[in-house]
């Protein structure tokens, strides 16, 4: 099983092309680039040629490491920001460039949260429902187009009615593409009350596309190392080895200076757990 883990946690330190030597040194096989978050970077506001000219650089860099990359992250902001049609259009506009992104970036996978209208608190639920139906359904008809995948990943908020993988997985089977799949986000699953392993089983091989794999203590989303907090890890393990997942096991963990070579051994353990047909 390839094990891959968040480009920035070695890139924002390092510099992308420092940062990606030492995540191969480190023993990784992928990337989950992440990057593409945070759309105040200049790729954002930048021509389509020169944003094609950066996207091929990273995946140079990539290349010349031996690294895949095989997740991207979509847009994301904090605080959140989709309460308008115009924030909604927006973020439109910034996802599809990041699809494009991915499809240059040789990757299949862009994982991306619900729109969340209200915030943290969601207030009027079926308004939320009906402006993801709407807008998951252009995002997916628009990377299917590029050969991308779109990911919706289940998020942690208690008050948000599109969060748990199940509530997620409704509005996937809903829209119904064949280019709408899942992200499974552990760290997030156990805070809204589920252990991964059974989210896994819910959404099977079909629909569980990739990783975002982190622990916590089951009240704060605190991205910890496997093995540090409060989930079933072997539960989890044998669920993916259960439904045959083809994936990769990628981390989305803070990573713990002078602590580099035990994060990438908890995902060695996790994934030795796992025989991939
Ligand atoms: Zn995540």
């Amino acid at each position: 099983m390839k094990i891959g883990i968040a480009s920035q946690t070695y890139v924002k330190k390092l510099g992308l092309e420092a940062g990606l030597k030492r995540m191969k040194a480190d023993g990784y096989d992928c990337i989950d680039y992440d990057a593409l978050a945070n759309t105040e970077t200049p790729v954002f506001h930048c021509s389509e040629t020169e944003f094609a000219s950066a996207m091929k650089h990273i995946r140079t860099c990539a290349e010349d490491c031996g690294l895949q990359i095989w997740q991207t992250h979509g847009p994301w902001r904090w605080p959140i920001q989709d309460a308008t049609p115009e924030n909604r259009a927006e973020r439109f506009e910034k996802m599809t460039r990041a699809i494009l992104g991915t499809a240059l970036l040789g990757c299949r996978f862009f994982v991306i949260h619900p729109i969340m209208p209200f915030g943290e608190v969601d207030t009027d639920p079926a308004f939320t429902w009906d402006i993801n139906l709407d807008f998951m359904t252009r995002l997916a008809g628009f990377a299917a187009g590029h050969g991308v995948t779109v990911c919706l990943e289940n998020m942690p908020f208690r008050q948000q009615s599109i969060a748990t993988p199940e509530e997620c997985l409704r509005l996937v089977r809903e829209i119904h593409s064949p280019s709408l799949k899942m992200c499974l986000d552990t760290g997030h699953c156990i805070l809204r009350g589920v252990q991964p392993g059974g989210a896994v089983r819910l959404l099977g091989r079909d629909m569980l596309a990739a990783l975002h794999v982190h622990d916590n203590d089951g009240t704060r989303d605190l991205h910890q190392y496997p093995f540090s907090g409060v989930m079933d890890w072997g539960d989890f393990c044998k669920a993916l080895q259960e439904i045959g997942f083809d994936g990769a096991m990628s981390l989305e963990a803070e990573l713990e200076e002078g602590r580099e070579a035990e994060l990438y051994q908890t995902a060695v353990r996790l994934a030795g757990n796992v025989v991939q047909a």
